[in-house]
């Protein structure tokens, strides 16, 4: 008897090991079956990159960007339309991390979980996935920023439609050149900006300041003040660009003037601004489509009180992605809630289509949204001139200078939307260390708005 029980305890033993490897395997293999079957070095699907018979990849339109033919990836005709959908489409490799063909790879090769990458023909179903973007305008964005580094985000805030998304450095998928890890123009070209990359919004977040002062202060619409230039807030000196003499709630938006938007996020305080700011995206990574963005940082819990003064103006430490800036512009659009950016159209099956996104909630009252929609029209009309934008779209706008250090050249911010009911866009541009945001940013926002105002108008049924 304890000879049977001595000989039984290893059996026993490596019965159950048998059966906890196979748990092990089955988990792993629904939990990574997907995955595995798309890692590029994956022998038993190709020996390249996985995209060998992958399904196609079109824009708005239904032109097609990237598509597969003799076990080889092709995109799309037009050099400048390649580079400027890069960082959506992606590459061979899978060296974007947001981009369309690292996050969907297996969706687009045909993955199936029960017959694998063999599925017969009659389970075959279609392996496309159509975007929101449309080619032309991502083509005008990219001429549009040139050979400067900076970013391009324009949706449509009514159905969050992503109309262009693009992203310098850039370079070509179908030639990737050789010389990428060492040559400077390449640096940072892996990176999507318009989502991955985040940077001091200067003179644009004082349409945060100035929500969490018109929700937070009664009467503040009413307040003068005489700008000499600088002022003393929270014990030490706030600059001003020029002196903007005496101006009101408006006019200071529209002169941006740093000194009175300093002295409100002073007087609003630590927890009212960062909550507001937290209100408009800050301190939460967004998410759509499968796309995770960077997190935008507003944290003055360190901050000095003249370090709150200038967080009010976009400084300090606070750092914002271009895709934030630009939902936060369709939230003032929107009568303080907006619609939350989507990239794909439709897609294969099985393809979560934006309902994956992070809801975000409303961002400021109805009536503090009309306020600022209505000083950023003031703005455009009174200082930026439309004319700087389009002269048959009513945009509403704001533009940022932001310092980054000594010895660099501000990066240029602008953000916006327009007023017109059949064509609603709102964007963001940045171009770094462009100097100026009216210089800058409002150039290449003009060039976009014009050929998506053509994108839009004429083809959205
Ligand atoms: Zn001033």
């Amino acid at each position: 008897m304890r000879k049977t029980r001595a000989r039984s305890f290893p059996v026993l033993m490596m019965t159950l090991a048998f059966f906890a490897g196979l748990v092990y395997f089955i988990v792993n293999l629904t939990v990574h079956s997907a995955e595995w079957s798309s890692i590029p070095w994956n022998a038993h699907l190709s020996d390249k990159s996985g995209l060998e018979n992958a399904g196609m990849i079109l824009d708005r339109n239904g032109i097609v960007l990237a598509r597969s033919e003799d076990g080889k990836r092709i995109y799309n005709d037009d050099e400048d339309i390649r580079k400027a959908c890069l960082h959506v489409v992606g590459d061979d490799g899978v060296n974007i991390a947001t981009a369309i063909q690292t996050l969907y790879r297996s969706e687009l090769s045909g993955y199936n979980f029960i017959w694998g990458l063999g599925s017969p023909d009659m389970v075959n179903e279609s392996k496309d996935i159509t975007l929101t973007i449309d080619s032309s305008v991502q083509k005008a964005a990219y001429q549009a920023l040139g050979d400067r580094r900076g970013a391009v985000v324009v949706y449509n805030y009514k159905t969050g439609e992503v109309i262009c998304m693009v992203s310098t450095p850039t370079y070509d998928p179908a030639e990737k050149p050789d010389d990428i890890e060492t040559n400077d123009q390449y640096e940072g070209a892996y990176i999507n900006r318009a989502v991955s990359a985040s940077y001091p919004p200067g003179s644009t977040f004082k349409l945060v300041t100035a929500a969490a002062a018109l929700e937070n202060i009664e009467g503040v619409e009413k307040r003068e003040y005489d700008c000499t230039g600088t002022d003393m807030v929270g014990g030490k000196e706030i600059i001003c660009y020029e002196a903007s003499g005496h101006i009101d709630f408006q006019e200071a938006l529209m002169y941006s003037c740093n000194s009175y938007f300093a002295r409100l996020a002073f007087e609003l305080g630590k927890d009212r601004m960062t909550d507001q700011a937290e209100k408009m995206g800050f301190n939460t990574a967004i998410k759509f489509d499968g796309i995770e963005t960077i997190k935008s940082t507003y944290d003055v819990s360190k901050a000095t009180d003249n370090e709150l003064a200038w967080s009010g103006v976009g400084q300090y430490t606070v750092l914002e992605s271009p895709v934030n800036m630009a939902i936060r512009s369709a939230a003032i659009a929107n009568g303080g809630t907006p619609v939350m950016p989507k990239l794909i159209k439709s897609g294969v099956s099985g393809v979560s289509t934006g309902n994956d996104s992070t809801a975000a909630g409303q961002m400021m009252s109805e009536g503090t949204a009309d306020k600022l929609k209505n000083m950023m029209d003031y703005t455009v009309l009174n200082y930026y001139g439309k004319s700087s934008f389009s002269d048959s779209l009513d945009v509403c706008a704001k533009t940022g200078t932001a310092e980054v250090g000594e010895g660099q050249s501000a990066h240029a911010w602008v953000t916006g939307f327009t007023k017109d009911e059949d064509c609603p866009l709102a964007f963001s541009v940045i171009v770094e260390n462009g100097d100026s945001g009216f210089r800058a940013a409002v150039p290449v926002a003009a060039q976009v708005l014009e050929a998506a105002e053509d994108a839009v108008s004429n083809r959205i049924s």
